[in-house]
């Protein structure tokens, strides 16, 4: 069944995708070469309970993180771990916040350090599928006109794999409500979209191969071809004439900025004086 929301209801999934917003700018503000992950996930569950919620994820279906970590070619649902990050990894962090009754879910993919450009130029395409999917997530419009922005502009467009075995998925009360939004199909196809329907957005795409397998702690999906991965999430509220994304990257990628400076020491060059 698929729930239309409220004004009041939007707003408050609205809260809950800010508050993953901002856990996901204290992780870019965290983020350099030597840390283990799962400082971050540690880091990040103070912050989310500091702030009065509850991490979505923690004790979902077994999961024991309050945050998925996934380095390079891990695609999604990575255990934080040990694992020291290297100059050049990229990390996708997916995160969860219930306040309020309600779910917001929300992730994004960092570069640590100095990341090959072609990995770059994935995680700047990924994103603007993104954006591409949300644009066509308005009332009268279906669900395969979201997935078909997404994959026309990753597989279509740049020759990148798709990732089909996950999908974004409406989003509120429950973590994972109805519709399943796939990142690949048919314009016209699948659920007609009403405004006030929730949706969280989230390709999930790989520089190589689409094809991808789960380890055997029954949950790390990682690529086949052991290529990378990218994965950026906002939760969605479908409008009358485009979708609006709840959650919102500009203060993780203004904190990403400040962050890159710091650790490079990038300051202006000074006028020599005789
Ligand atoms: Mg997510
Ligand atoms: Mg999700």
């Amino acid at each position: 069944m698929i729930h239309i929301r409220s004004n009041e209801e939007i707003e408050l999934i609205r809260k809950s995708a800010l508050m993953v917003t901002a856990t996901l700018t204290e992780v870019a503000n965290f983020l350099k070469p030597g840390i283990k992950t799962i400082s971050i996930d540690n880091m990040a569950e103070a912050f989310i309970r500091d702030n009065g919620g509850i991490p979505s994820f923690k004790g979902y279906n077994g999961f024991k993180y309050s945050l998925c970590i996934s380095v390079n070619e891990v695609v999604v649902h990575g255990f934080p771990s040990d694992y020291e990050l290297k100059d050049g990894d990229i990390i996708s962090v997916d995160c969860g916040v219930y306040m309020n009754g309600y779910h917001g879910d929300h992730a994004y993919t960092f570069a640590v350090g100095d990341v090959n450009p072609e990995v770059l130029k994935l995680m700047r395409v990924t994103k603007e599928s993104l954006m591409r999917g949300i644009a066509q997530a308005h009332a009268n419009n279906r669900v395969g006109d979201i997935s078909y922005a997404v994959e026309q502009w990753t597989a279509k467009e740049h020759g990148y794999g798709v990732v089909r075995e996950l999908v974004g998925h409406g989003v509120g009360k429950k973590l994972h409500e109805d519709p399943q939004v796939p990142n690949y199909g048919r314009r016209g196809d699948g659920k007609r979209l009403k405004e006030g329907i929730v949706l969280a957005i989230e390709p999930m795409i790989n520089l190589g191969t689409r094809e991808v397998y789960t380890l055997e702690d029954g949950w790390t999906v990682v690529t086949a071809d052991g290529k990378p991965s990218v994965h950026y999430e906002h939760t969605t509220a479908v409008r009358k004439n485009s979708g609006e994304a709840l959650s919102n990257f500009a203060p993780i990628e203004a904190a990403e900025r400040a962050n890159k400076e710091l650790n490079t020491g990038h300051l202006e060059p000074v006028a020599a004086t005789a």
